[in-house]
């Protein structure tokens, strides 16, 4: 393992699924505090960093849309479920002194503050945890997507999508067991394969702005510091 953190700038992407834990639906509150766990370490090691967290423990559109409901109400529904992970990981972030601050996509002055792209960079080179809340701030997005688009604005070195598995594999694991992990694919691979590691759109854009994309498990507790230091399974998606 290299003694100094591979990159000084990156992007975490946790889907809301991961935060619920075994549960059906919301927060289980000792998933939120490994997970802030994992970013105290990487600060630890000086690596600045900046959090989407998904809302689908919570809420996704396409569950109103595919009842006949509205989907862009549905949409702003799923965003709101993302600023309620948010401000639930700053509190676990903060109980471990972790000074982090919460920028939404969406303006709701009284619970946290706006995005800019000249606030969240300002934030993180004074050494602040950001974490982006509101997704895009539009509907027929992700937070996959809101991910990466945030990583290119903030000029993130590499952008880290924790999963249910260790990274990116040939087909799905729990179904095939002849499938294989990849330890590097192309971008252009992953979309011309039509890999699950991101929505289309955040691999397109990851692509353009030629950020990697590290595909590992998040239920690894110490996992994201150690393959900051280049020491554990996972799959680099590169050009
Ligand atoms: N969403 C949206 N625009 C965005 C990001 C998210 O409308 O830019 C909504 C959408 O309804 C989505 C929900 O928020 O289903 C939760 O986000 P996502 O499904 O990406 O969460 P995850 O799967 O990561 O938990």
């Amino acid at each position: 393992m290299a003694d100094k953190p591979l990159y000084k700038r990156v992007l975490l992407k946790a889907s809301g699924e991961a935060l619920m834990g075994s549960q059906g639906f919301g927060i289980d509150v000792a998933i939120v505090d490994q997970i802030a766990g994992d970013i105290a370490a990487a600060r630890e090691m000086g690596v600045e960093v900046g959090v989407v967290i998904g809302g689908g423990n919570i809420f996704r559109g396409v569950a109103v849309a595919s009842k006949g409901g509205d989907r862009v109400t549905g949409d702003h529904m799923g965003m709101l479920a993302t600023v309620i992970n948010s401000l639930a990981l700053r509190t676990s972030l903060g109980k471990r002194g972790i000074d982090a601050v919460v920028l939404s996509a969406v303006a709701m002055p009284e619970l946290c503050e706006t995005f800019s792209q000249r606030k969240a960079t300002a934030y993180m080179n004074a050494g602040k945890v950001v974490l982006f809340a509101g997704g895009t701030g539009n509907p027929f997005f992700t937070t996959d997507t809101a991910a990466a688009l945030r990583a290119a604005e903030i000029g993130a070195d590499a952008l880290f999508k924790g999963t249910q598995v260790d990274g990116v594999y040939s087909a799905d694991p729990k179904k095939d067991p002849t499938a294989t992990r990849y330890q590097t694919i192309t971008h252009d691979e992953v979309l011309a394969k039509g890999l699950s590691v991101m929505d289309t759109a955040a691999i397109a854009l990851a692509r353009e702005n030629r950020i990697p994309i590290i595909v590992f498990s998040i239920h690894e507790a110490g996992g994201f510091g150690t393959i900051l230091k280049g020491g554990q399974d996972c799959t680099i998606v590169r050009d």
